[in-house]
């Protein structure tokens, strides 16, 4: 049977009435069944699944969603049990229903019959064969008069550069497998599989000298969202957000949304893994994630604050029974998979050495002539206010443009061209009004009198504070940037960098 005309469908599920038995059961092998037959033809398919079993369609929010997009035209055909499943309602719903169905030219097609609305001899027809035969014809017309169908778009890759490890079909706007890339993946895949962390996958990837997508060394992140990629089911997901963040432009608010509005279509390009292997995926990363989350140590004074001073990375600590802290020896692992290993201690001997520091850095600021503000110095606050006075009069100068055009002392094309220039330049500062907000909410630039104070509050609260160390890890942050920690044998070094 030849149906070259059908690219893209619909699968509707829905339970009926008489499906009685066994709830979830039905609903499941009639999504195996439909889908079957979608596979076999070599259909994509978007599957819209309605979890009630109204028969009005102001209850089937999922039908609603499908006839908006057979509405537009997303569908050569749509996939259904039988045909009751699309309108048993009332008879207003059922003439709506096909009235979309018609205009649209799409199709009904189920395991035992295909429909087609716009046939009127179609009652006469029981072959799939013949239906298609004279689908094909209107659809070749149709497509002739209105160009590429939008739904044609569907099954195309659009969304950037092709993940790991297909490559893009420019021909076919779809992705093909790399077969030199499918190796690493299925390695990947199988390592996971069996229980290896994305961590161990990357050194390993690393000592094998296999570079990246991207061409550089491979990072556990990476190993991450690659395992969890839904494009690997032979997915293709559109809709996940909306809008733009386009910095000069105005457009819709971007925003993200939800699964239930997302347009899934399945079939759009070869799969390299299986639904049960993508369940069994997800499954196996969210226990560890659970896991490390149990695992989470409260805060400490100097929580954040210390680095490893061999590889950078923030160094951990642990409580001794005695009601000391240690210092963690790093546990930080290179891409081979090596360890930084730079031994930890206690954590007295890195709090003797930030005491110092403190008590140098104090009396080195103390020893600067006192520097006021100077006039030309502008706060961000004050920075901020000038720049929306600023944006207020541009906003003014619009409605100025405005008066001088109604008055005809500028023609529409200079009224449209200065119109554009001015609203660059309203776009340009709210885009500056922004970044100011944002350094702002961090907090500015700080002065030395800023830095005298904070010390001073620290010192007369430091000893009143020894139960809160959540509190002295803040007022510490607000002093110091980060502590550098390194030890060799006996030897330990302790660098303090002040805000
Ligand atoms: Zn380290």
């Amino acid at each position: 049977m030849e149906q070259k005309k059908i690219y893209e469908v619909a699968v509707y599920l829905r339970k009926s009435r008489d499906d009685t038995d066994g709830e979830e059961d039905v609903l499941l092998k009639h999504e195996t069944a439909l889908t079957d037959l979608v596979r076999k033809n070599n259909w994509r398919y978007v599957i819209y699944r309605e979890i009630g079993s109204s028969d009005s369609i102001d209850y089937r929010p999922e039908f609603k969603r499908l006839l908006k997009d057979v509405e537009n035209d997303f569908y050569d055909a749509v996939v259904v049990m039988d045909y009751d499943r699309l309108s048993r309602g009332d008879k207003e719903d059922r003439a709506r229903v096909e009235k979309i169905l018609k205009l649209s030219n799409t199709l009904v097609v189920t395991p035992n019959r295909v429909y087609d609305l716009n046939d009127e001899d179609q009652e006469l027809i029981t072959d799939i064969e013949g239906v298609f035969a004279r689908y094909e014809y209107r659809m070749i017309k149709k497509r002739f008069q209105r160009g590429k169908k939008i739904g044609a778009r569907l099954g195309h890759w659009t969304n950037g550069p092709a993940p790991f490890p297909y490559v893009y079909n420019s021909e076919a706007k779809s992705l093909d497998i790399d077969p030199n890339k499918l190796e690493i993946y299925q390695f990947i895949k199988k390592r996971l599989l069996s229980g290896a962390t994305c961590a161990s996958i990357c050194w390993e990837l690393n000592r094998m000298g296999i570079p990246s997508p991207k061409g550089k060394l491979w990072q556990e992140s990476v190993v991450y969202r690659l395992v969890l990629n839904e494009v690997h089911l032979g997915r293709i997901i559109y809709g996940k957000t909306s809008g733009g963040l386009h910095k000069n432009r105005k457009t819709a608010p971007f925003r993200v949304n939800s699964r239930e509005n997302w347009v899934v279509v399945e079939n759009a390009h070869p799969a390299v893994k299986t639904l049960e292997e993508h369940a069994k995926i997800v499954r196996l990363l969210e226990q560890r994630r659970i896991h490390s989350k149990r695992t989470r140590h409260g805060t400490y004074v100097y929580s954040g604050l210390v680095f490893c001073g061999k590889c950078g990375s923030t160094m951990q600590f642990q409580p001794k029974e005695n009601g000391r802290v240690l210092v963690k020896k790093c546990q930080k692992i290179d891409p081979y998979g090596n360890r930084c290993g730079n031994p930890g201690c206690d954590l007295e001997h890195v709090n003797k050495a930030v005491v110092e520091s403190l008590r140098d850095y104090e009396e080195e600021i103390r020893s600067k002539p006192i520097q006021e503000t100077g006039s030309n110095d502008l706060t961000p606050q004050m920075m901020l206010r000038l720049r929306e006075t600023e944006l207020d009069n541009l906003h003014e100068g619009v409605s100025r443009l405005k008066d001088l055009y109604i008055s005809g002392d500028l023609t529409k094309q200079e009224y449209r061209s200065r119109l554009d220039r001015q609203k660059d330049l309203i776009t340009k500062k709210e885009n500056e009004i922004q970044q100011l907000k944002e350094t702002l909410q961090i907090g500015g630039p700080v002065s030395d009198k800023d830095r005298l104070q904070r010390i001073q509050t620290l010192n007369n609260v430091w000893e009143f504070l020894d139960t809160k160390p959540g509190e002295k890890n803040r007022l510490l942050k607000q002093i110091i940037e980060r502590i550098e920690y390194t030890r060799d044998g006996y030897g330990i070094d302790v660098q303090v960098k002040f805000r």
